[in-house]
């Protein structure tokens, strides 16, 4: 049979990093089955639904790859069709109005509390045949029994159907109630895996019962642990409960998000690195781990600097010019993005760190940092950069070994070690203590660029002395 899973996210909170680590985990499995994806926006709940909500959505699996073969469906455009599902129901008596008041509904569940049991609708109206289009509409739930789910990460849980209440699958007003939809959808859609959070799973009974009353097939389950912040609580915001596009932003790789998610729940032996493609080769739903596990930001950042580094330079320029332009740097002021990508790759964390530590190629700098300045260029150092300079001048082709010799030459004349003078002329061209080493900064800053920052420099040096 043909695997089939879906990913069904509710746009009333942007989808974050949690959520995609569901998606991701049903993707997976479809493509290692070579099945199909389906994507679904559960988006029934209007008040809380947002359109900035869907767009994350469609934006965030597009970032990352996570391609759909079918949708994306909206349930609110198959309203038509759960009204159908509900009359089904109600002809074959396995739904029933219910005319109880929310006071009566509100007390009896207050009675069973006080007397220690599972707070739940007494089925007052399950067989009085009322027929008012008015009123809510419940699921006649069965009496005894029990439901089995054998969950493919959870193992076997048991549900005894007395502690299951007939549940509303209609509201007064007709709009279909979750439990309802989700199951007509997973059924129209011939969906055989079901993979979600495991806050769901004390709905998978229920949609049990409403599947066999429609004669459906019952897919299998697997419902994943919860992803928790870096401190073992709760995801916050802060730490990736925001939306998943900020990770975009930051400049990380979805390569590398990709590689961080698969690891937060599954592994293989102790491998920490995977290619999407080793991801689909050996994924498989039943190594998902029972417990929750926490976010590692530290491991993101170093997974992030192991696809930044063995990136293809062509593609990384695309995603540095998208953030330049963010950024209103000029590519043209600066060095060719390649040669400068070459360099930054293998010292920068994400792309973003990357363009914020190049702008110094593309712009001029005001001011030097304090304590760089009052650390580096000082009047000991005059002659030696003057000196430079002029080397510097001389050289004909611009390439990292002339720009050595010149460095090494001239701190060979003057008796200091290369770093004696390295670190000022850093700090000349750059405005701080830290840039690339110091061939490749002048190399990409270019001869007249780096000259020009030398001269004013030395003349920083000479004017400070003087006053
Ligand atoms: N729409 C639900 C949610 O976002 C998921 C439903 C499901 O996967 O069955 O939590």
């Amino acid at each position: 049979m043909m695997i089939k899973t879906r990913f069904a996210p509710s746009p009333t909170g942007l989808l974050h990093i949690g959520g995609i680590r569901t998606a991701l985990f049903s993707w997976l499995y479809a493509r290692h089955n070579n099945g199909k994806f389906v994507l679904r926006i559960e988006d029934t709940d209007r008040e809380r639904s947002t359109d900035e909500a869907v767009q994350v959505i469609l934006d965030g699996m597009e970032w990352l790859g996570l391609t759909h073969d079918e949708g994306p469906f909206y349930q609110t455009q198959r309203f038509d069709r759960y009204r159908e599902v509900i009359q089904q129901l109600l002809e074959s008596g396995n739904a029933y109005h219910c005319t109880c008041s929310k006071e009566r509904v509100e007390q009896i569940r207050n009675q069973a509390m006080t007397n220690g049991k599972k707070p739940r609708y007494d089925g007052h109206c399950r067989s009085l045949n009322i027929d008012d289009s008015n009123t809510v509409i419940r699921f006649k739930n069965p009496i005894d029994g029990q439901v089995v789910v054998d969950d493919k990460v959870q193992g076997k849980v048991i549900f005894e159907n007395s502690e299951l209440d007939d549940l509303i699958i209609a509201r007064s007003d007709g709009t279909p109630t979750y439990n309802l939809t989700v199951v007509v959808d997973d059924m129209d859609m011939e969906i055989t895996d079901v993979i979600r959070g495991d806050d769901h799973l004390n709905n998978t009974p229920r949609q049990i019962n409403i599947l066999k009353a429609l004669s459906a097939q019952i897919p299998n389950y697997a419902h994943i642990p919860m992803i928790l912040g870096p401190d073992g609580k709760k995801l916050s915001k802060r730490d990736g409960a925001a939306s998943i596009l900020q990770y975009e932003d930051e400049g990380y790789m979805p390569e590398a998000v990709l590689n961080y998610l698969v690891r937060l729940g599954w592994s293989k032996g102790d491998q920490e690195i995977f290619s999407i493609s080793e991801m689909v080769a050996e994924f498989d739903i039943k190594d998902v781990n029972k417990s929750a596990s926490s976010l590692n930001p530290e491991k993101l950042i170093w997974l992030n600097q192991h696809y930044l580094k063995n990136a293809d330079n062509r593609l990384l320029v695309l995603s540095l010019t998208e953030i330049f332009k963010k950024m209103d740097l000029t590519i043209e002021d600066g060095p060719e993005l390649e040669a400068l990508i070459d360099v930054q790759k293998h010292r920068t964390e994400t792309l973003k760190d990357m363009a914020e530590q190049s702008v110094l190629f593309y712009q001029d700098f005001d001011e030097y940092a304090e304590n760089a300045a009052k650390k580096h260029l000082r009047p000991v150092i005059l002659e030696p950069l003057k000196a430079l300079h002029d080397a510097l001048k001389a050289i004909q082709d611009w390439n990292n070994a002339n720009i050595k010799t010149a460095i090494e030459e001239t701190a060979e004349k003057f008796e200091i070690k290369m770093g004696k003078l390295g670190q000022p002329l850093r700090v000349a061209v750059t405005g701080t203590g830290i840039s690339p080493n110091i061939d490749d900064t002048l190399r990409l800053l270019g001869q007249e660029k780096s000259l020009f920052r030398l001269r004013k420099g030395i003349d920083f040096i000479e004017n400070r002395s003087k006053s």
